[in-house]
């Protein structure tokens, strides 16, 4: 194959969300030279694109990239268009190189050299690539939505942006994570809101002792306990988050009927695991995302359920990795407190490798 031909980059970072800019970040900090490419038109479109009241479950004090902090009241929220404009300054100011609205269809390595093939055509060649494209761009519905009438309005919480775009009449959200809660709750304001809820979540109230949660949580070190041990595999498989007045008790207040698992749809009519029933005119499917790498061609690098292989965001593919992949060190790597951290180790292994090579 002629590897050739293509505008070429030292080392390419695909996306340029949080974790891209991260990864670009500590890549000038090692004085590496880099490119970006992202597959949206404005920086932080991610967020942008998310449900109308999305406000962070993490304050301030830990939402922000190196460098430039996020203005306002440290212990307060900013909402999800707050950062998104902030991400944007944040590429702006540092003048990072982005070619926007250009998507990796695939990538191929030949040789020592990396091929990032581009929708539209076109591609670029790298030495090293950084993977930096979300964790929550592949929503997951579970198998019963496809037996749903063509009558019953069906979205996931991917696409939903606010109460508006929900048809009249009763309408279940399923799936009970931060999405779920904070959906239903927006809806039982306007329609009948039904929450289905499936194991029961770990809930941790916003503040202890005076103190709001992730303060406990940083001091504690559990942001940071590595994901391959003990205490934090536990963490994991617990999946515990903090509640900001979503929690059972605010939701009832609020007038959301809470319902246990859905087991089937007849027609209009939902089955709940307790045995009740109820109609309903739209379901939300808040059963969150999955993994899909299949545009990533390369031997070794992607596993059977099409997820990325790597540990610690290093791939077993020399000069492949990864940043902001949930859990990739430690709890704070899905999240913006955690992607500096861990953009700094995978370039200190990239660093270390072209080293080892020059
Ligand atoms: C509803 C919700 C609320 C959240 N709230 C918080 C919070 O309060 N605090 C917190 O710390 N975390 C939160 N998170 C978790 C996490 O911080 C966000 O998901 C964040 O968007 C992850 O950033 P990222 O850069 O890893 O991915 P993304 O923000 O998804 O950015 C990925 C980028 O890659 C681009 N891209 C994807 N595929 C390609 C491709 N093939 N080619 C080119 N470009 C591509 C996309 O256009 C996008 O710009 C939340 C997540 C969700 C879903």
């Amino acid at each position: 194959m002629d590897s050739s031909k293509g505008l070429r980059a030292d080392i390419l970072i695909i996306g340029a969300g949080q974790a891209g800019l991260a990864a670009a970040n500590a890549l000038r900090m090692a004085g590496l030279s880099f490119l970006m490419v992202d597959a949206g038109q404005a920086i932080g479109d991610s967020w942008r694109n998310r449900y109308d009241t999305l406000t962070l479950f993490t304050p301030r004090r830990i939402s922000s990239l190196p460098g430039i902090p996020l203005i306002g009241d440290p212990d307060g929220y900013a909402t999800k268009d707050e950062f998104s404009d902030y991400l944007e300054r944040y590429a702006a100011s540092n003048g990072y190189p982005i070619i926007r609205s250009t998507k990796v269809v695939r990538l191929e390595k030949v040789d020592e050299l990396f091929l990032a093939y581009l929708e539209g055509g076109g591609r670029l060649i790298s030495q090293a690539v950084i993977v930096a494209t979300g964790a929550f761009s592949t929503p997951r519905t579970p198998e019963i939505s496809y037996s749903l009438p063509s009558d019953i309005q069906q979205m996931h919480v991917a696409d939903f942006r606010n109460a508006g775009s929900i048809t009249s009449g009763p309408v279940l959200v399923v799936g009970d994570g931060a999405s779920g809660r904070d959906v239903a709750m927006e809806l039982a304001a306007s329609h009948r809101a039904l929450l289905a809820r499936g194991r029961q979540r770990k809930l941790l109230p916003e503040n202890i002792l005076g103190r709001n949660i992730w303060w406990w949580l940083e001091r504690l070190g559990l942001l940071r306990v590595s994901a391959y041990g003990l205490i934090g595999r536990r963490m994991r498989k617990a999946d515990p988050f903090p509640t900001r007045g979503n929690d059972d008790a605010s939701l009832i207040r609020s007038g959301v009927s809470l319902k246990s698992r859905l087991i089937a749809l007849d027609g209009r009519r939902a089955k709940f695991e307790d045995g009740s029933s109820e109609d309903i005119g739209s379901i939300i499917w808040a059963t969150g995302y999955a993994q899909d790498f299949r545009w990533i061609d390369i031997e070794g690098a992607v596993g059977s359920r099409y997820e990325a292989v790597h540990r610690e965001g290093i791939s077993p593919v020399a000069g492949l990795y990864y940043v902001g992949r949930p859990w990739q060190r430690n709890r704070a790597s899905g999240l913006i407190a955690g992607v500096a951290d861990d953009a700094a180790f995978v370039v200190e292994h990239l660093r270390r490798l072209r080293a080892r090579r020059t």
